[in-house]
C-alpha cells in the first residue's frame, strides 16, 4: 500500500516509518520540519535499507495536498503532524487550533476529494483529562484540560462526523499514553528542542551530564509514593500498534478508538530508581512544586487493542530505559 505519513520525521512518526517499511509498505512522508530534522529520515532509510519519498511542506497547504494526492495513489493516511506541547498550547492556543485542527481539516478535505478512505490519527490520553478512575477505558469520560488536549478532542469529533457522513470511511483514533524509548539501533530517538518538558528525556539528559538534576514535580499526590503515575510505552511498541491498526482496519469502515498503553502505572520516583539501576548512572533530584495542570495518575486499559487489533506492548520498562540511554549516549545532542 502507499501510505502518506504526515509528521513522519517526528519522534513517533519516524519509528512508525521503520515499521511500515519493514512491513513492505510504500511510505510518503509529509513534514514541515517545524519540530524534526531531515536526518531522522536518513536514519530510517539506514535502518530499513528501504527508500521512501519525503516531501517538505505543511498539512495546511491545500495546493500541496492536492499535488500529493493527485500524484501518488494514496491508500491510507497516518496522521502524526501537529504541535504537542501542553504549556505552549496555553500560551499560544490559536496556533495550536490552526496547526492541529485546521491542519487536520485540510487533510480530511483532501482525502475526501481523492477518495482516500483510511485514516489513522494520533490522539492522546490527554483527552481523558483528570480521570475519575484508573485504568482508563476508551469509554471513560472525555474532558480536555488544556488547549492541546482540546484540539485532539475537536479532531476526534471531526473524524467521527466525517465517518457518519460517509459509510465507506475508516478512521482509527489511537490514544497514546506516554511514549518513551528509542529504536534499538540507537540511531533513532526523541530529540526535544530546548529544555525537555517530559520526564524521560529530562532524566536522560541528567544522566548524560547535560543537566544537573531533575525536579520532581510534587510528592504529595494521592499515589503510592506521592509522585505522579503514568503509563510509559515503548515507542517501537506504539509504532507497531499503527501497523496492527492499519492491517485490521483498512477494510472496515467506521470510527474505531483504541488506547495504546501498557496498563502499568509507574511513578516518577520508580522511574528515577529504575533508570539508575539499568544505566548505573546517578540521577540527582529534588522535590519541587507540583506542575500546574498535572494529574495524579493515568494508565490505560489496553484490552480492546489486545482483543481487536491483536496488539499488546511487549517491551518492559527496563528496555524502555536501556534504549533511551543507548540513544542518548550515542546522540547527546540529538540529530545534530
Ligand atoms: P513530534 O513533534 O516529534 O512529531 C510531529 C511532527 O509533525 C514533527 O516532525 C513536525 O515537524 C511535524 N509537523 C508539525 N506541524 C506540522 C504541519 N503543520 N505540517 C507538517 N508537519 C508538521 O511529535 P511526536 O511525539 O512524534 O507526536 C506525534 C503525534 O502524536 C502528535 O500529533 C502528538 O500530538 C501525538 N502524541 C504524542 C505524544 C507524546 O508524548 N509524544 C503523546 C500523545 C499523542
Ligand atoms: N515530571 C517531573 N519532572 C519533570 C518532568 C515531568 O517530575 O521534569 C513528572 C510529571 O509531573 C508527571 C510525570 O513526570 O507526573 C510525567 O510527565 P510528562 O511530562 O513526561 O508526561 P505527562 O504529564 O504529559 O503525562
Amino acid at each position: 500500500m502507499n501510505i502518506l505519513v504526515t509528521g513522519g520525521a517526528g519522534y513517533i512518526g519516524s519509528h512508525t516509518c521503520v515499521e511500515l517499511l519493514n512491513a513492505g509498505e510504500q511510505v510518503i512522508v509529509l513534514d514541515n520540519f517545524s519540530n524534526a530534522k531531515p536526518e531522522a529520515l536518513n536514519r530510517v532509510i539506514n535502518i530499513t535499507g528501504q527508500q521512501m519519498i519525503t516531501i517538505e511542506g505543511d498539512i495546511r497547504d491545500a495546493a500541496l495536498l492536492e499535488t500529493i494526492f493527485s500524484q501518488h495513489n494514496i491508500d491510507a493516511v497516518l496522521h502524526f503532524a501537529g504541535l504537542k506541547a501542553v504549556g505552549e498550547s496555553t500560551m499560544d492556543p490559536l496556533n495550536y487550533y490552526d496547526n492541529n485542527v485546521n491542519g487536520s481539516l485540510c487533510l480530511l478535505r483532501a482525502m475526501q476529494k481523492h477518495g482516500v478512505k483510511t485514516l489513522i490519527f494520533s490522539s492522546s490520553a490527554t483527552v481523558y483529562g483528570d480521570p475519575d478512575s484508573v485504568p482508563i477505558f476508551e469509554s471513560s469520560p472525555l474532558r480536555a484540560t488544556n488547549p492541546y488536549g482540546q484540539t485532539k478532542l475537536v479532531i476526534e469529533l471531526m473524524c467521527q462526523h466525517w465517518v457518519e457522513s460517509n459509510s465507506e470511511v475508516s478512521v482509527t483514533l489511537l490514544r497514546y499514553f506516554n511514549p518513551v524509548g528509542a529504536h534499538d539501533s540507537g540511531t533513532l530517538g526523541e530529540d526535544p528542542q530546548g529544555v525537555p518538558s517530559n520526564l524521560m528525556p529530562f532524566i536522560a539528559q541528567v544522566a548524560v551530564g547535560k543537566r544537573k538534576s531533575l525536579s520532581i514535580f510534587g510528592d504529595d499526590y494521592d499515589t503510592p509514593d506521592g509522585t505522579g503515575v503514568r503509563d510509559y510505552i515503548h515507542v517501537v511498541d506504539l509504532a507497531q500498534g499503527h501497523v496492527a491498526a492499519l492491517k485490521q482496519r483498512n477494510e472496515q469502515a467506521g470510527c474505531h478508538v483504541f488506547n495504546l498503553g501498557t496498563g502499568q502505572g509507574v511513578s516518577v520516583l520508580e522511574m528515577v530508581t529504575e533508570f539508575s539501576k539499568v544505566t548505573g548512572q546517578d540521577i540527582p533530584y529534588q522535590i519541587a512544586a507540583r506542575r500546574p495542570g498535572d494529574i495524579a495518575q493515568c494508565y490505560a486499559s489496553s484490552q480492546r487493542a489486545r482483543l481487536e487489533l491483536d496488539w499488546s506492548s511487549k517491551r518492559e520498562l527496563q528496555q524502555m530505559i536501556a534504549d533511551t540511554w543507548h540513544w542518548q549516549r550515542l546522540n547527546p545532542d540529538g540529530y545534530v
